[in-house]
């Protein structure tokens, strides 16, 4: 496998391509210090997920779901969009790419510069909390604040409804929105780039598949085998950041 020959053929798709869209999951965002926690060996790996049911149901659920969350704070707060990162928002800015669908929780996509409208979230958002009631954001440091005073997070005090990390929880309906509009974007690429992830988790992983099924190239960056590698165009296994770095050009 030659990295520099499988480079230049990403860097002709993208160049040949109307309108990709590019779909990302934990790999894209370990160069930036956010474990994978999916992965072997995370820190995160051997804590069971706290599923929604328990959340909504259980003040010791939540106590230790918020625990966790702001044991995490310190290396969400301290992450910022590396390289791969900000070759997607490149390929955004240029209007070379349409969207990005992605599987993380931590903003990066944003932070790289991304119109909020072109991130598409499948698991929702980490880096604020809404109300399970009436919806309104609130902000994790005010609520990390309250947790320290008081050992917990307040309720909403617009509807008194659960605060919750803005994130899909095991257990909780996909948001409805975002799949449309994951479905729609899918749709309409003829190239559908993956960034680091497994395409393990459904019904994510599913949108790869409904791209090649439309008609669009498929590639596929990630360290790992993945399921679909066999249907993609193209499968590169370096790095996202040397491989997007090289395909999209110099900063
Ligand atoms: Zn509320």
């Amino acid at each position: 496998m030659d990295a520099a020959r499988d480079i230049a053929a990403l860097r002709r798709m993208l160049d040949a391509a109307r309108g990709t869209v590019v779909f990302t999951g934990a790999g894209i965002s370990t160069d930036s210090g956010i474990p994978d926690f999916r992965g072997p060996g995370g820190t995160w790996a051997r804590l069971r997920p706290i599923p929604f049911q328990d959340f909504v149901t259980s003040a010791a659920a939540r106590r230790e779901a918020w625990r966790r969350r702001f044991e995490s704070e310190p290396v969400l707060r301290a992450a910022r969009p590396n390289r791969g990162h900000r070759a997607v928002a490149r390929l955004i800015r240029e209007g070379r790419a349409r969207s990005v669908i992605t599987q993380n929780i931590d903003g990066l996509h944003q932070a790289s510069g991304i119109p909020e409208g072109q991130v598409i979230e499948l698991h929702g958002n980490t880096t604020y909390a809404r109300c399970l009631g009436c919806g309104a954001r609130h902000e994790i440091a005010t609520l990390q604040a309250a947790f320290e005073r008081e050992g917990e997070v307040p309720d909403c005090a617009a509807c008194g409804g659960l605060l919750k990390t803005a994130t899909i929880s095991f257990g909780q309906a996909m948001p409805e929105a975002a799949m449309r509009r994951a479905r729609e974007e899918t749709l309409a690429a003829d190239l559908f780039l993956v960034l680091g992830s497994s395409l393990v988790v459904q019904p994510a992983a599913s949108f790869p598949e409904m791209a090649k099924r439309n008609g669009a190239r498929l590639v596929i960056v990630n360290r790992q085998e993945t399921p679909l590698d066999g249907i993609a165009d193209l499968v590169i296994r370096h790095g996202i950041a040397e491989a997007m770095g090289g395909a999209v050009g110099p900063e």
